[in-house]
């Protein structure tokens, strides 16, 4: 299934010069949705992972459904301040400034194996933050899921030495 006819161009957002990949698209067609599911999962259920982490917002509309077809739990990674219990937090760069991610800490135990997972791949950034948050907690990150790489940001890169796995790249 060649899901770029679901994704969708948007020249100049969120700013000037930049091409936004827009998946709403691909989420509003059940078919190409639950394909794209269940494509990513038969890798994941290789790297026997006991949880799935998906970082505000897009990566839990991939991140849950990978972990309800796997029968794992789904741990949401979120900004600074929305998560009720005990935080730990992940300050992270941003092109101007920098933002933080934070995550329940009792939400992995130390030696669980996680997987993390975002729609998209860009510089990197955003799961480099989420993987540090899931190590800091004692996790063994054993891959990174997405459905869309954008290769000349070089996002691999930042998460050397974990497996990646994404179902279309853009050049
Ligand atoms: P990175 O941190 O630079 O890798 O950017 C990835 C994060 O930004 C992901 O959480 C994406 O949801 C979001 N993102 C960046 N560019 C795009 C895009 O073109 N389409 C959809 N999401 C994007």
């Amino acid at each position: 299934m060649d899901y770029r006819n679901w994704i969708r161009d948007i020249p100049d957002f969120p700013r000037e010069g930049i091409l936004f990949r827009d998946i709403t698209p691909l989420l509003g067609h059940g078919q190409a949705y639950k394909h794209a599911i269940d494509q990513l999962a038969e890798q994941v259920q290789l790297w026997a992972a006991d949880v799935i982490i998906g970082p505000e917002a897009r990566g839990y509309v991939v991140g849950a459904p990978l972990a309800y077809t796997l029968g794992l739990g789904f741990v949401p990674v979120r900004k600074k301040g929305k998560l009720p219990a005990d935080t730990t937090a992940v300050t992270y760069d941003l092109e101007y400034g920098q933002d933080v991610l934070e995550m329940h800490t009792d939400a992995i135990q130390p030696g669980q194996r996680v997987v993390v997972a975002d729609d998209l791949l860009a510089t990197g950034g955003t799961m480099a933050a989420t993987v540090e948050l899931a190590r800091k907690l004692g996790g063994v990150v054993v891959g990174a899921a997405f459905f869309i790489e954008l290769l000349p940001l070089h996002g691999r890169e930042k998460l050397s030495g974990i497996p990646i796995h994404t179902l279309v790249q853009y050049e």
